[in-house]
């Protein structure tokens, strides 16, 4: 078992908690706040327990210096006090003199947010490579560690993974909360357990695929992923979106789950991807060379449904179809409402599928909605993750 936050005495110590921050921005306005709003039951107990909290945090990519001034944290530190109803003082760097004054200037139970830890990527990569010189200086400015940022987990950096070699350490409760939830249905006996998969590419997802198959009692594949599929099956997709590198992996998983997967039976089709032209639903046998598949079909969300009717736990990752635009975003609601009316133990992952989610109104209906895409994905293909790896042991 990790340690945890509560694990620790915060009174009048320096806590550097690493969130993660990275929103949304567009020309300095943050659009969509959920990461910082996740972040903030650990940073308020911190406060609360009258810790000199530290915050750190990435945002973006940083790889000119004209990247700095579209990254820095400043507008996050503005949201974050908002959110906190607390001054949050921000310090424009990441080493250096005034982050250390700063940081001794801090009395019990105020906050401060340094400057963008992917600054540190400009000169030799430092923090994404986990350069340990920066690890120990950071480390040098606190007396715990807390890593609270989930969605950073599987990146083994500086201010992940470097940080709590030098430093007490132990985890908040956005990553417990993940954590949590994932073995709570990975662990969980019940059967039948479903994954649905869906959206746009299959090379980022063999390996997902093959581990969660050899879980599960039945994989049913939607959106663009499944496009790939039918092509192994020589179905014609037309102009849609398909992964030719991958047909030979999905012709032999499905001859090696052939029981287990289902695929497409019908589509919604249309002549272009903007839902100008009209969304016709066809077989898949009928898919013309000018069209673009672009949801699944009505045949085919009844067959998923009647699936997920007898199903006990799913996880969802990726899309059925194109749901940013309304047209083809019925294939996605009607698994989205089955799994909600079953009352299937749903586990949702992936940035856009946790999004899609959202739009298409089923915010608080399922059992867990990750935060974090790439850290549950690494997560789900049983991969350790270095940002928790690193933590103390109780
Ligand atoms: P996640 O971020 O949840 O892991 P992906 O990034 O793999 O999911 O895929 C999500 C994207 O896939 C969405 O933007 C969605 O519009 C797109 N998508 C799903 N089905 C199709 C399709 N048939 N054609 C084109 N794009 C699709
Ligand atoms: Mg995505």
């Amino acid at each position: 078992m990790k340690k945890t936050i509560r694990d620790f005495d915060l009174r009048g110590k320096k806590v550097i908690i690493r969130c993660d921050l990275n929103v949304p921005i567009k020309d300095g306005v943050i659009t969509d706040n959920n990461r910082i709003v996740e972040s903030l039951p650990t940073i308020m107990y911190a406060i609360k327990n009258n810790a000199r909290v530290i915050l750190m945090s990435h945002l973006g990519r940083v790889k000119e210096l004209a990247d700095k001034k579209l990254y820095t944290l400043q507008p996050i530190a503005k949201e974050l006090s908002n959110l906190l109803n607390k001054e949050v003082i921000f310090v424009p760097e990441t080493q250096g003199k005034k982050l250390e004054q700063a940081i001794l200037n801090l009395k019990d139970g105020e906050v401060l947010l340094m400057e963008n830890t992917r600054f540190e990527d400009l000169e030799g990569k430092k923090e994404s490579s986990c350069d340990l010189e920066l690890s120990k200086y950071w480390a040098s400015l606190g007396e715990l560690f807390i890593n609270d940022a989930y969605g950073s987990c599987h990146r083994a950096h500086a201010s992940v993974s470097g940080i709590p070699k030098y430093l007490d350490s132990g985890i908040g409760f956005l990553v417990s909360k993940e954590i949590k939830a994932l073995e709570g249905i990975l662990n969980d006996n019940t059967h039948p357990f479903v994954v649905i998969m869906g959206g746009k590419k299959i090379s980022d997802k063999i390996v997902l695929t093959e581990n969660l198959l050899k879980k599960c009692d039945i994989l049913l594949v939607g959106g663009g992923m499944s496009n790939t599929y039918l092509k192994a099956l020589n179905y014609n997709v037309g102009l849609s979106i398909y992964d030719p590198d991958n047909i030979d992996f999905c012709k032999s998983i499905l001859e090696k789950y052939s029981d287990k997967i289902f695929l497409p039976i019908d589509v919604v089709a249309s002549k272009s991807l903007d839902g100008e032209k009209e969304a016709i639903n066809k077989d898949v046998s009928l898919v013309e060379d000018d069209d673009y598949i672009l949801d699944i079909g009505e045949k085919t969300r009844k067959l998923f449904a009647e699936k997920l009717k007898e199903s006990k736990r799913a996880i969802v990752n990726g899309p059925m179809g194109l749901f940013e635009i309304d047209a083809f975003s019925n294939g996605t609601k009607a698994i989205y409402e089955a799994l909600d009316n079953y009352k299937v133990k749903t586990l949702i992952g992936g940035g856009d599928t946790a999004f899609s989610v959202n739009k298409l109104g089923f915010k608080n209906k399922f059992y867990h909605v990750s935060t974090g895409g790439g850290a549950t994905l690494e997560y789900l293909e049983g991969k350790m993750l270095p940002g928790i790896e690193a933590i103390d042991e109780k």
